[in-house]
């Protein structure tokens, strides 16, 4: 009895389970497990899936987008990097502004009258840990766009061993979830570019795969070009789909020690130095920082070719490190190490302190062993290891690094013989 009821329900009232409208006044139904939907409907549906789906795929990655009332002024963009930087004045002024027009230039959508901002990517110079890095994460971090850091030193011509010049964008891409115009807003940090320099300053008779090869390849990403990006990274090959960005928009920050170029700029400063006023010109100059006479010839000297140069208008420098820089280093940035130590032992609720001679002698030791701001961690990180080691199980509330604490530390743990070799 029960039975035959359904099966005349069925066969009589045959309705969408959505709009509630009879076969008869659809166009058609599709039969599901326990009802029906008409065509209509359907594509309703699929309307709104798709809008959904269109509204997390571009909120993915989490970076905002950016207006120009939102993006912050190049004072601002300054004093933010004063706060995790320490000195390096020029260069926090040059990269201020540099990336204050960018963005100034990507939000200038349609211009009527025919003044195209073109884009200025940057280089700067400078020994290795005096802030290069830091400098483009931090601008970074302030304008929540993808960055990514990679290493000119990988990259080879297509076809030769090493990376494809366009695999320097597939960090990007992940970084940025593969939401492809975020990644073309992006920043990308080339980090030793001074590393693909030609070996000398004449154009090559041999191929030079990993020097000119690749700074030719590099001048279409630096100018802006549509190109075919492996989304794995590494080598392409023709069964990998490739992922097409546009690097147009996309601002690129190189950086390089160019170990030595202070004497390209001694030789030209001397040789320049001819007719009125020369003997005034190099009374003036400062010998004992050469790198802030730093001209687009000097690069080239060094072996960058003229059209990468000319991709690369914004040239800034960095300044050696001094005792002073490095102390500060140590206390002064948002994240300073101490800072951070300070706050790793407050979660264990002990307060720590130092004795301020502790960074004096941090100091010195860092400049003694030629280890610069990256030894400074290591140096603390061994000062620190035993204390971080038994303080958390012992009853105290606090903890004064006294100096004699600290070169104990050094000498038992043979700092000296681990970097003296
Ligand atoms: P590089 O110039 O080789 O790119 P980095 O920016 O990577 O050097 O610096 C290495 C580390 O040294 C940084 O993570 C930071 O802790 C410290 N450091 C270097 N220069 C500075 C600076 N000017 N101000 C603050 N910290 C610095």
């Amino acid at each position: 009895m029960e039975d035959s009821k359904k099966t005349t329900r069925k066969t009589t009232k045959r309705q969408c389970s959505f709009c509630g409208r009879p076969e008869n006044e659809v166009g058609f139904l599709i039969t599901g497990v326990n009802g029906f939907i008409c065509d209509s409907c359907s594509v309703q549906a699929y309307e709104i899936t798709q809008e959904a789906l269109g509204e997390t795929q571009t909120s993915t990655s989490g970076f905002s987008k950016l207006s120009l009332k939102q993006l912050p002024k190049p004072t601002e963009i300054k004093d933010f990097l004063d706060q995790y930087v320490i000195g390096q004045e020029d260069a926090k002024r040059y990269l201020s502004v540099s990336v204050y027009n960018h963005y100034k230039r990507l939000l200038q959508k349609d211009t009527k009258d025919d003044v195209e901002i073109e884009k200025s990517n940057i280089i700067m110079v400078g020994n290795t840990g005096t802030g290069k890095t830091l400098l483009a994460r931090t601008i970074a971090k302030l304008l929540r766009v993808p960055f990514t850091i990679v290493d000119a030193t990988v990259l080879t011509e297509a076809g030769y061993v090493g990376e494809d010049i366009e695999s320097l964008l597939t960090r990007l891409l992940q970084v940025s979830d593969y939401n492809v115009p975020e990644a073309e807003q992006g920043i990308v940090f080339i980090d030793e570019i001074d590393k693909i320099a030609r070996k000398s300053d004449n154009p090559s008779i041999t191929r030079d795969v990993s020097g000119e090869g690749v700074q030719q390849g590099l001048l279409k990403l630096l100018e802006g070009a549509i190109v075919n990006v492996p989304p794995q990274g590494g080598r392409k090959h023709p069964e990998q789909k490739m992922i097409q960005v546009n690097t147009k928009n996309i601002l690129f920050i190189c950086g390089g020690a160019f170990d030595g170029i202070e004497k390209k700029i001694a030789q030209r400063l001397n040789t320049h130095v001819v007719g009125f006023g020369a003997a005034k010109k190099t009374g003036n100059i400062d010998r004992s920082n050469m790198m802030q006479y730093i001209a687009p010839q000097d690069l080239k000297s060094f072996g960058l070719i003229p059209e990468i140069i000319g991709r690369l208008p914004i040239l800034t420098y960095l300044q050696p490190l001094d005792h002073a820089a490095l102390r500060a280093i140590l206390t002064e940035p948002k994240n300073s190490i101490i800072k951070q130590y300070t706050k790793l032992l407050a979660m264990d609720n002990v307060e720590l302190t130092f004795q301020p001679e502790v960074f004096d002698y941090v100091v010195d030791k860092a400049v003694e062993y030629k280890l610069g701001a990256r030894g400074l961690r290591s140096i603390i990180e061994t000062i620190m290891m035993d204390i971080m080691f038994v303080i958390p199980t012992q009853d105290i509330q606090e903890y004064e690094v006294t100096l004699d604490y600290a070169k104990q530390q050094l000498e038992k743990a043979n700092f000296a013989g681990l970097h003296t070799a």
